[in-house]
């Protein structure tokens, strides 16, 4: 029989909607998707050439397993400018993505019977995650009539004296909620007080629109820079999600206990990946800067369709590459014999009928929404909401 752990757990459900996608592709069925959580971008110019020389340099030993010395020097240059807040290179731990520095950072901090709060709607490995280090997951909701805005209140309530950690992601993935900098004092405050861990995953905080700034917990002051574990990584900002580089910066016991559970679970990151990761940060930021102002573009194009279906009620979000309707309206309807009684099922009948990937709230904790993504080109979001809107209609 499989482990208790192993039958605990629950595949992606985002990867399983991808299989299911590909499923229908290879039956001939043209589907758009919107279910996309990758850059539809290149790979900057100077992160390809850098993984080139790599690979002609035979750079393919085994490197140091948080990652080699340059790139670990090149984040605490970025953490440094883009963060304010200062990292030195032993307090860096490179990883294969940044899934896997969320991982070591609970590994690291959370024994059993732990419990770790998780503001919803929140990324869907946070949970599966909490549960293998053996932790439990609290969720707390968020305020979804102020953009999804951390409620402290709602958090302070859920501390228990089992609660070691905290997880954020700013901007959020599905929400695309930015939270302010009042909400992370006044998060960092109950942080301090009642000693728990923060880690944050920053992993789209290049992705904001509308003269948004993501702000960094860590740079409050020491005390919280001391509580806190920022996870970032390259897949979104530099479109590099299967080069598989990501990192933490926390606390040197923290990044010293993810350095040895890394070292028997995967050793470093790949050689190469690295190189390429390096060149990126400190290349030129020009791809980074025209993707953004691009998810801009498309971001302003499906707001204005998502307005005009009726049933969708969406705020215009403020990073990220997503959207998260609220589709309520549309359970209830039918679809000849069918009824719509989730939002599960309403992202089925967008598939099946309309031949549009969208991903249930039910994949983010969080009900009655779906997430729509506009990681697609503008030629696929335009076709995909005309789908969205003939499906949508049809239903009675
Ligand atoms: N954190 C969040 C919030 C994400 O949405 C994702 C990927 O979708 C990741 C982390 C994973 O990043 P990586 O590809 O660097 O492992």
């Amino acid at each position: 029989m499989l482990s208790e752990r192993a039958r605990a757990i629950s595949a992606s459900a985002t990867v399983e909607l991808s299989a299911r996608v590909a499923e229908f592709r290879r039956k001939g069925v043209d589907v758009i998707s919107l279910n996309i959580g990758e850059p539809d971008f290149g790979v900057p110019d100077a992160a390809k050439r850098a993984a080139v020389d790599a690979v002609k340099n035979d750079f393919s030993k085994y490197t140091a397993v948080d990652g080699i010395l340059e790139l670990r020097e090149a984040i605490c240059a970025k953490l440094r400018g883009d963060n304010h807040v200062e990292y030195g290179a032993g307090e860096i731990c490179v990883s294969v993505g940044a899934k896997q520095a969320v991982m070591n950072s609970l590994l690291a901090v959370c024994s059993k019977g732990d419990e770790v709060i998780l503001p919803v709607p929140c990324w869907a490995s946070y949970m599966e995650m909490i549960c293998l280090a053996d932790a439990t997951p609290v969720f707390v909701k968020t305020d979804d009539a102020q953009g999804y805005a951390l409620d402290l209140d709602a958090i302070r309530r859920a501390i228990t004296d089992r609660t070691k950690a905290i997880i954020i992601n700013t901007p959020n993935n599905p929400s695309g909620a930015v939270y302010s900098e009042a909400s992370l004092r006044g998060l960092a405050e109950i942080a301090v007080e009642h000693d728990l861990y923060v880690i944050a995953d920053e992993i789209y905080e290049k992705l904001v629109y509308d003269g948004e700034r993501h702000f960094s917990i860590a740079s409050i002051s020491k005390d919280v820079r001391d509580k806190c574990i920022l996870i970032n990584g390259f897949s979104k900002a530099y479109a590099m999600p299967g080069w598989r580089v990501g990192y933490s910066a926390g606390p040197k016991d923290v990044i010293k206990a993810s350095k040895a559970i890394q070292s028997h679970m995967t050793s470093a990151t790949c050689s190469i990946s690295q190189k390429a990761a390096l060149a990126a940060l400190i290349g030129p930021q020009e791809e980074l800067c025209e993707m953004v102002a691009e998810y801009d573009r498309r971001r302003q194009y499906m707001m204005k369709r998502m307005r005009t279906l009726g049933g969708m009620r969406c705020e215009m979000p403020k990073g990220t590459f997503y959207l998260l309707p609220d589709s309520s309206a549309y359970v209830g309807k039918a679809w000849g014999e069918k009824v719509i009684e989730s939002s599960m099922d309403l992202a089925n009948y967008l598939l099946e009928k309309g031949h549009i990937a969208v991903v249930p709230g039910e994949a983010f904790h969080i009900a009655s929404k779906l997430r729509v993504s506009y990681s697609n080109s503008m030629e696929n979001l335009v076709a995909g909401m005309d789908r969205m809107e003939e499906a949508l209609n049809a239903l009675r």
